[in-house]
């Protein structure tokens, strides 16, 4: 199997080359032509998997097959669990994106840090990695949108529950568009991860490696 039978444009067949990745992964092998097709994903799926370029990759092609706007809001929003997963998923994504010839600017924004600099970085990000609380209090200052998210993706879904997001999560579900991609990656797949697919995932395709 290679990647260039997975439905992947040459700019990100370029990307994983340089990256030095030979072979997809088996979740890589499942997640990125599902993806694709437009498919809700329920992945079940620990670090070190690839599960990351595994939703990246697919995204960042439909992202460019998407008829271009000149508007720049947030197209894709990806909620993570702790800062150090959201820096990681932003670089992925722009270190994947550096040959498209869209270009696309990605930003992760957490807490813990000063709120100013990220309000400023938000303007034009289409990709945004966040995690839940900090989201929230940038909507509410106004300093990004989600009426235009097409695709959301929860990495470490299980994690994020641990970590006690749920109240934040259904509030950011609330403002999302109801016709939308979900995509949700999570290690373990208990009665909170079932709660979560029943609420938000429409006939998920699920994998799990
Ligand atoms: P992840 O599970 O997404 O955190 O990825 C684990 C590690 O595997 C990361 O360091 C990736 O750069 C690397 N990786 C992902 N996909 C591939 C691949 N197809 N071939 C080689 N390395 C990969």
């Amino acid at each position: 199997m290679s990647f260039s039978s997975l439905g992947l444009s040459e700019p990100l067949l370029k990307a994983v080359a340089e990256q030095q990745y030979t072979e997809p992964y088996p979740i890589q092998q499942e997640a990125i032509p599902t993806i694709l097709k437009g498919h809700d994903v329920l992945g079940i799926a620990k670090t070190g998997s690839g599960k990351t370029a595994g939703f990246v990759l697919p995204i960042l092609e439909l992202f460019q097959r998407r008829k271009t706007t000149n508007d720049r809001n947030v197209k894709v929003l990806v909620l993570v669990p702790t800062r150090e997963l959201a820096v990681q998923v932003a670089e992925v994504f722009q270190t994947l994106s550096a040959n498209l010839p869209r270009k696309v600017k990605t930003l992760a924004v957490y807490g813990g840090v000063s709120i100013n600099p990220q309000m400023m970085a938000l303007l034009g990000a289409e990709i945004v990695v966040a995690t839940p609380g900090r989201l929230l209090d940038l909507v509410s200052s106004n300093a990004l949108h989600l009426w235009e998210v097409a695709i959301l993706v929860l990495d470490e879904a299980d994690k994020m529950l641990d970590l006690g997001f749920a109240g934040e999560m259904n509030e950011i579900f609330e403002m999302l568009p109801k016709n939308r991609q979900n995509i949700l990656f999570s290690a373990t797949l208990g009665d909170a991860i079932q709660g979560i697919r029943e609420n938000l995932l429409r006939n998920p395709i699920k994998i799990e490696i």
